[in-house]
């Protein structure tokens, strides 16, 4: 595996792989990388001829009340767990190489200021910023998300094509531990206690399935599912909503939609979502 802390390394190398017929597949990460990561890997690798993986914590995207001087940063397991899957390349700048002088960004459409970014203010501004930003560097044919940042997943493809990027990008399942839970590299944060609980999310997410399937309204459907979490256990809800797949007005009469959750265990903010249908 080939390791570039350099714009101008990587992108000659990127430049050099297009010259020969590769395909160039990109998996962007913050690193602390878990199945959920890999299956992304897997899926590129499966996909493309070159699978480039980066690692940046993106001081950007991150509140200042947020976790981004404690947000986990172990590079040399990272770099193993790569090396296992056959990544061809890993990207970890630094943020001064990224950003140096910076006074441009992309501003995230309307679908950034519900549900995530109602309590994480600028968050998708500096998301779709470092991706746009990723892209350009790399340039690569296909881009590989999860959809366990659903919403996130969402704010990409649209920026991809209000700004006419060429990269493709491919959505990829949630990766989760038996019991449910989303894997999160935040997931490191919960006490014992707290990581006992945390399956509630999931839990209520199905129940949610449920009701929707029986043709509960979604207005009550996320009024239950506040109260079960709330009494069941100690999280926190920062919201629970139903919007469609293109998180556009869910109404009693839509067939398909998706439940949206952020609850925070302690100090530790966990998300998480599910497709609802009829
Ligand atoms: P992050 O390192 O949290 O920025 O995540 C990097 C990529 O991995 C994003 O596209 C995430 O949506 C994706 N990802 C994170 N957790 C999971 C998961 N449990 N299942 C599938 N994809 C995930």
């Amino acid at each position: 595996m080939k390791i570039f802390k350099k714009i101008n390394e990587i992108r000659r190398e990127s430049e050099k792989l297009r010259a020969a017929g590769e395909t160039i597949g990109f998996v962007p990460t913050m690193g602390a990388l878990h199945e959920g990561h890999l299956s992304l890997v897997r899926r590129s690798a499966g996909m493309c001829g070159k699978t480039v993986v980066s690692i940046f914590v993106n001081p950007i995207q991150f509140g200042p009340n947020e976790d981004l001087s404690k947000y986990p940063k172990p590079l040399q397991i990272d770099k193993n767990l790569l090396l296992k899957e056959k990544a061809d390349i890993l990207f970890i700048p630094s943020s001064e190489e990224m950003y140096r002088n910076r006074e441009t960004g992309v501003t995230s459409g309307k679908h950034s200021s519900i549900l995530c970014g109602m309590s994480r203010k600028n968050h998708f501004d500096g998301v779709l910023t470092v991706v746009s930003k990723l892209f350009n560097i790399i340039s690569p044919d296909f881009a590989f998300f999860g959809e366990k940042d659903y919403q996130q997943l969402t704010l990409i493809k649209k920026m991809v094509f209000d700004l006419d990027f060429k990269v493709k990008i491919v959505s990829c399942p949630i990766v989760r531990e038996r019991d449910g839970l989303a894997l999160s590299s935040r997931n490191s944060y919960l006490s014992l206690s707290e990581r006992t609980e945390a399956p509630i999310i999931y839990n209520t997410l199905s129940i949610a399935a449920d009701l929707f399937r029986k043709g509960v309204s979604p207005e009550e459907i996320e009024k239950l599912s506040k109260k079960t979490i709330e009494e069941n256990s100690k999280g926190r809800v920062d919201y629970i909503k139903i919007y469609d797949n293109n998180l556009n007005q869910c109404t009693i009469e839509s067939k398909k939609c998706r439940v949206f959750a952020a609850v925070f265990f302690g100090k530790t903010r966990l998300i998480d979502n599910m497709e609802v249908s009829k």
